[in-house]
């Protein structure tokens, strides 16, 4: 896989691609990272990139010139006008996605799909964000990170890279995404690490009996009763879906007896 990000500010990207695992990963090759500084492709001596919007209102739009030349250097298509940009033939073209509150809504299963692209090119807004035309002629998707406004497209483009590029292979174990928050529909079960005692707090005694099967029922029983007591949806979702096997539909039924979810 590799990150393409396009932004105002890459020195944000850049040093987030520097440390802890996601530069390691970069360091062995697991997976290629470039950054485009959009004010490169500015026109004016100012490198301005922003402008009012037509119609009034309040705010700054980003000029659609100095994105769609940064977009064109890359070789992407204009769909709209293929004469705008020099056409470079990619065995499977990158995907190219608009950081943006009006987009899909960004879930785990979301991060899975994205991890399976060979390359995606992020577009991170600024001010009120992206000229139309831009969307129109480039922008095969637009993903929001939640249904809140930040004033920057990259901290939802680190997001959507931190939570795809530890799903590749050879970043993570494997064993360490089976059984976390969101995979089979249920939450992560409560964790412990010493000291055995931490003030009054003592370990569930399950843990330290070394019986591996009783160590994965427990487990299994409190990732769902985390999960019908914090995000009761996602039950519901997993019922709907069909993904729950018969121990985990008994222990969910059992605890809805006793007035859990
Ligand atoms: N005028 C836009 C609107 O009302 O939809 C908001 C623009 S916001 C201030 C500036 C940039 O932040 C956007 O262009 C987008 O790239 C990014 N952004 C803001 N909220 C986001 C979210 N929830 N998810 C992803 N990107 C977001």
């Amino acid at each position: 896989m590799t990150y393409t990000v396009l932004s105002l500010f890459p020195e944000l990207i850049d040093a987030f691609f520097t440390f802890s695992i996601l530069g390691k990963a970069v360091q062995e090759g697991l997976l290629g990272y470039r950054s485009v500084n959009i004010r490169d492709f500015a026109r004016d001596k100012h490198k301005t990139c922003d402008d009012t919007p037509y119609g009034g209102g309040a705010g700054m739009l980003m000029m659609p010139e100095p994105v769609g030349q940064a977009l064109a250097a890359l070789g992407l298509p204009n769909r709209l006008d293929p004469r705008l940009a020099e056409v470079k033939t990619y065995q499977s073209k990158p995907r190219v996605i608009y950081l943006s509150p009006a987009g899909r809504p960004f879930t785990q299963e979301t991060a899975k799909s994205l991890a399976a692209e060979a390359e995606l090119v992020l577009l991170c807004g600024r001010y009120e964000g992206l000229d139309q035309r831009i969307i129109d002629a480039y922008v095969d998707e637009e993903i929001s990170i939640g249904d809140y406004v930040l004033s920057s497209g990259e901290v939802a483009a680190l997001v959507l890279i931190d939570a795809t590029y530890r799903l590749l292979e050879g970043v993570i174990a494997p064993e360490s995404l089976e059984e976390e928050s969101f995979s089979g529909g249920l939450l992560e079960y409560p964790q412990y690490t010493r000291p055995e005692c931490y003030g009054m707090l003592t370990v569930p005694e399950v843990l330290l009996s070394g019986h591996h099967e009783n160590i994965r029922r427990w487990r299994l029983r409190k990732r769902i009763e985390k999960t019908l007591a914090l995000r009761p949806d996602l039950i519901r979702q997993g019922e709907e879906a069909g993904l729950f096997d018969r121990e985990t539909r008994t222990i969910i039924a059992e605890l809805r007896n006793s007035g859990a979810g």
